[in-house]
């Protein structure tokens, strides 16, 4: 694995090509380590430019997609930010290098568990996380400056729309059909009861599953 960091150069590069022009954005994802994110077999695959299959038949995202969306939120280090679908971390990683914190919502406990080891051996401390149900989002510490769903649901879930804060609060998630063929971004902006709603780019996430899997079962 000796040529990662050479991977992980031409990986920046390839999404500098592709858009991603926030100098914030590109730092965290050459800062954050994707090697300790991925399963140990796709080790090699840390830095290519594709999604890759996680615990629990999740997966963690494409680091364009990863990239795109942070660039969407236009975040600062004064931001709280919440994450719907913490997954294998990545992308809470991501954000906490950009933001004041974190608060990152998975519904299967084991991913949670393995993402909090994660978090603990990087040093990561602003990353705050629970096993729950996202549709719900996290109303004790909200309001949020930034709400991000990295798993699509078929329309902007109201009561997260309902945490994001009514002064220039922004959410960036993937909206469609949940088989994946017709998602797309969009990023809402909030100010005071006026919401405007704009298309970004075609995804294809994982659907947004409503309640939390019973212990033992596994789904
Ligand atoms: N952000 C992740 C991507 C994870 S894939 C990463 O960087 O790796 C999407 C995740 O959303 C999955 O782990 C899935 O279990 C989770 N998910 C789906 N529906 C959810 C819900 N209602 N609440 C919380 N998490 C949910």
């Amino acid at each position: 694995m000796n040529d990662l960091p050479t991977r992980k150069i031409r990986l920046l590069m390839e999404l500098r090509s592709a858009g991603i022009t926030d100098t914030a954005t590109l730092s965290a994802i050459e800062t954050v380590p994707r090697e300790s994110f991925v399963e140990s077999q796709f080790l090699d695959q840390a830095y290519a430019n594709s999604a890759l299959p996680i615990s629990c038949g999740q997966t963690i995202s494409q680091p364009l997609v990863v990239g795109l969306m942070t660039q969407a939120l236009e975040l600062t280090d004064r931001h709280k930010v919440l994450e719907v679908g913490t997954g294998s971390g990545y992308q809470a990683a991501i954000l906490a290098a950009v933001c004041r914190r974190v608060y990152t919502i998975e519904r299967h406990r084991e991913l949670l568990a393995q993402a909090e080891g994660r978090f603990k051996k990087l040093g990561i401390h602003n990353v705050t996380a629970m096993v729950g149900d996202g549709y719900k989002g996290w109303p004790a510490q909200a309001p949020f400056d930034r709400i991000i769903c990295t798993a699509a649901s078929r329309v902007t879930p109201s009561e997260l729309v309902a945490q994001l804060s009514d002064e220039g609060g922004i959410m960036v998630l993937p909206v469609g059909d949940p088989a994946g063929l017709h998602q797309e971004v969009i990023r809402v902006r909030k100010d005071g009861k006026k919401f405007h709603s704009e298309r970004m780019f075609p995804v294809r996430f994982v659907p947004m599953v409503q309640g939390v899997p019973d212990v033992g079962k596994g789904r």
